[in-house]
């Protein structure tokens, strides 16, 4: 039954671009095709359109990319300059993006299927992130040591770490690049980026802006194609130093075992599965909503997603009942329409994999409370899902610890605090965790033994430049955001200086 749900289709949609957007890779500061001539096509997800054509990259385009970032770094164009060239720089980028943010969102919409008004406020969100990035710019610096005696003085300097390569996926593709790429650029570092060949566009305009800024040639480059062969030669190359990635934990692994040939820094934002806890005490229309936000925001594709309430059994059915009350409300529909707040899902495959889920938890013996099947919007050719909430999940079942990517929550139950946080703690992910009651001592004493980077008290997926954000367990290694997010492209370099002709000869 889907006629009982909020559904937008195109009338007062924003007008989808008319041209076909032309990508191609950016090495050493100019804008390239494969030597192959070989190229690919991204649809929008929501209608069929043809939106990019892509120039399909290879071995030889990121072995051009990766002795463009090297040379740029060991020539010390970008790593010489001072703080204030780079925050300079920086906000100019900033500025661009800002004043391009409309096309910019165009394009992450039509390729990924997220809504125009979700696409408009995170290049706003990234904007932001570039000018805190260039706040950090003018603050890197190291220690001294004073009191190692008259004769001594150490000193530890933080430098950059050198050639990044950054590999990101299709469900936040301008956000995700500009929580790596500004910090990397304020340490002093060089990139060689590829996105999912999934959402090519928009990193291929944020390319433009920084050369529009003023970039040195081969500071950053772009590299579009697959996985196979563009990123796994980004990630076993023995001339790049780091590799930063936000993606699949199943990848994530094969990019360890791949850096550790040459034991090069591994930056991972992964997967999660990440609870809720709802205590009887919590204020639960506040709940409800920030629990709908949190599922349905981006179709559920979403490392953060609230897949997952465990809710106290006493307040589960009334609880339940909210959420499905307001799932009704929320607008799924047409991505190009301003009003709508969930749109298409990414690709006809993954629309598959989100519906095995909930079919394989029904034949386990959960319940569908709403939803629970692919949605068809009027006038629309591609993958939408319904809003679908799955109730009587229990511990044992996939949809209750695998991340399903979807609009789907799992509602799960528990009678004492123990056993709330057994549950969350269960499974191989550790992104995120929240937890609703009035009472801070519960959400204090929840928060401190929860496992996960990230853990919201009464609210859901709050998020700023200056807070750290990555995961525990299975959720990844290191940090993005906040001064730690910039140490992640630094390196620590110790150097002890003997003032006068002072030391005591050993011979
Ligand atoms: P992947 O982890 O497969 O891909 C992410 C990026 O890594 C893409 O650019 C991809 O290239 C690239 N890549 C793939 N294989 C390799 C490799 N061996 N070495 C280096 N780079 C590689 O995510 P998907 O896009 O396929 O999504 C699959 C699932 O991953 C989702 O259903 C979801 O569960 C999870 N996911 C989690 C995300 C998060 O934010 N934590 C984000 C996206 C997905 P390409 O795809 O172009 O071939």
């Amino acid at each position: 039954m889907t006629h009982d749900l909020t559904l937008i289709s195109g009338a007062g949609a924003v007008p989808a671009p008319t041209d076909v957007f032309i990508a191609q890779h950016l090495i050493n500061g100019a804008w390239v095709s494969s030597a192959s001539g070989q190229t690919f096509d991204r649809f929008s997800p929501a209608n069929g359109q043809l939106v990019t054509q892509a120039t399909l990259g290879g071995e030889a385009e990121v072995e051009a990319a990766i002795a463009a970032a090297r040379t740029a770094f060991d020539d010390r164009r970008w790593s010489d300059t001072s703080g204030k060239e780079r925050a300079t720089f920086l906000l100019k980028v900033a500025d661009l993006i800002d004043a391009n943010r409309s096309r910019i969102a165009l394009y992450e919409t039509m390729e990924s299927g997220k809504p125009i008004a979700q696409a408009e406020a995170e290049i706003e969100g990234a904007a932001d992130i570039w000018r805190f990035a260039a706040s950090l710019a003018r603050t890197i610096h190291g220690d001294s040591h004073n009191t190692l005696g008259p004769d001594m003085l150490g000193v530890v300097l933080k430098e950059p770490i050198g050639v990044v390569s950054m590999i990101t996926p299709w469900n936040f593709p301008f956000l995700i690049v500009s929580q790596k790429l500004p910090f990397a650029l304020a340490a002093g570092c060089t990139a060689v980026i590829k996105p999912s060949e999934l959402t090519s566009a928009t990193t291929v305009i944020l390319g433009q802006h920084l050369i529009e800024a003023g970039l040195p040639a081969g500071v950053v480059n772009i590299v579009l194609g697959y996985g196979d062969p563009v990123g796994t030669n980004l990630t076993n190359h023995p001339d790049v130093d780091m590799v930063s990635f936000t993606g699949s934990t199943a990848v994530g692994k094969a990019i360890v075992a791949a850096t550790s040939k040459t034991l090069k820094k591994v930056s991972l934002e992964l997967g999660g599965k990440n609870p809720q806890v709802i205590f009887p005490d919590a204020d639960l229309d506040e709940a409800a909503d920030a629990i709908v936000f949190g599922i349905y925001f981006n179709a559920g594709q979403c490392c953060n997603s609230g897949s997952r309430i465990i809710v106290h059994h006493d307040i589960a059915a009334v609880l339940i009942r909210k959420i499905v009350e307001l799932s009704r409300k929320v607008p799924f529909g047409d991505p190009l329409n301003p009003s709508t707040k969930v749109g298409a899902i990414i690709s006809s495959q993954h629309q598959a994999k989100i519906d095995g889920y909930v079919k394989e938890a029904v034949m386990a013996g959960a319940t569908v409370a709403i939803g629970g099947a692919p949605l068809t919007i009027d006038g629309m050719s591609g993958e939408f899902y319904q809003p679908t909430v799955v109730a009587n999940v229990t511990k044992n079942m996939a949809i209750a610890s695998e991340e399903v990517f979807g609009p789907v929550l799992s509602v799960l139950t528990f009678t004492t605090f123990d056993e709330a946080l057994e549950i969350a703690n269960g499974g191989d992910y550790g992104l995120s965790a929240g937890v609703w009651s009035q009472d801070i001592s519960t959400c204090l004493k929840f928060a401190r033994r929860v496992q996960a980077g990230t853990v919201w008290t009464n609210t859901w997926m709050d998020g700023f430049a200056e807070l750290p954000f990555g995961g525990a367990k299975e959720s990844g290694l290191g940090r993005e955001l906040g001064h730690h997010g910039m140490d992640e492209y630094l390196e620590t370099k110790t150097v002890q200086m003997r003032i006068g002709k002072t030391r005591s000869r050993w011979v």
